[in-house]
């Protein structure tokens, strides 16, 4: 893995985002508007059954103007296919109520250090052309009172992705339900990710990537950042 140099992307202040000039750029339209990800007030009226069938309808019709002959065997499940995993899967995030309460532990060792959980996967989907986000997360705090169940963290970070998505906003949603589940703010995010809509089409740039990081709490200290920083540059391997 290339090593992580991660430089002028902090942002202590999630109500100033004033960051945006320093991610770097990764395409064209490539912005976001809000922390919170857009819904209505509405979003969840219509059952999923009611969305899957509506989502069938609309992409059936999209195919069609794009010239495929829905008659064809290989073709005619595709509408119902493709709402069926949107709603389950690929953005089943959407709804608040699909992640399970963070249930947390007494810190009993009293364990002080910094927790780190890396390279989590991450699968998510550009809001700005609903094709692939493909990477790695990186995720640590340091505990107070309370600590995570360690699969909780690639949970809210799985909750997080299955939305349309901008990188930014994810890793942003990310700190955020840390700093509130663990009633600690010293928590950081960094996360390093492919963008399908800049490598397979626009400029066809297929080696860049992008990188963006979120440090709260005492993760701003340079010297907390740098600890950070450290373990995620740290050959693992595990193939034992
Ligand atoms: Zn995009």
């Amino acid at each position: 893995m290339d090593k992580i140099e991660v430089k002028n992307h902090e942002i202590q202040n999630t109500n100033n985002l004033n960051f945006m000039g320093n991610i770097k750029d990764i395409g064209e339209d490539h912005w976001m508007s809000t922390i919170e990800t857009p819904l209505k007030k509405d979003a969840f009226e219509l059952s999923d059954q009611q969305k899957i069938d509506q989502i069938a309808k609309h992409f059936r019709s999209i195919m069609d103007l794009l010239g495929l002959d829905l008659r064809d065997d290989s073709l005619k499940g595709t509408p119902e296919r493709v709402a069926k995993m949107y709603v389950n899967e690929l953005f089943n995030g959407l709804n608040p109520k699909s992640l399970s309460k963070v249930s947390l532990f007494e810190n009993n060792y009293n364990y002080n250090g910094m927790l780190v959980e890396k390279d989590i996967e991450l699968y998510s989907t550009c809001e700005h052309h609903f094709v692939p986000i493909i990477g790695k997360v990186h995720v640590a705090y340091i505990a107070k009172d309370k600590i995570i169940g360690l699969s909780k963290i690639n949970r809210i970070v799985q909750h997080f992705s299955k939305r349309p998505q901008v990188q930014e906003r994810l890793t942003i949603q990310v700190v955020k339900k840390l700093i509130e589940s663990l009633g600690t703010e010293d928590v950081a995010c960094i996360i390093e990710a492919k963008h399908l809509c800049v490598n397979m089409r626009g400029v066809r740039d297929t080696k860049s990537s992008t990188i963006t990081a979120q440090y709260s709490g005492t993760f701003n200290k340079q010297e907390v950042k740098e600890e950070f920083l450290n373990h995620v540059n740290l050959e693992s391997n595990f193939d034992f």
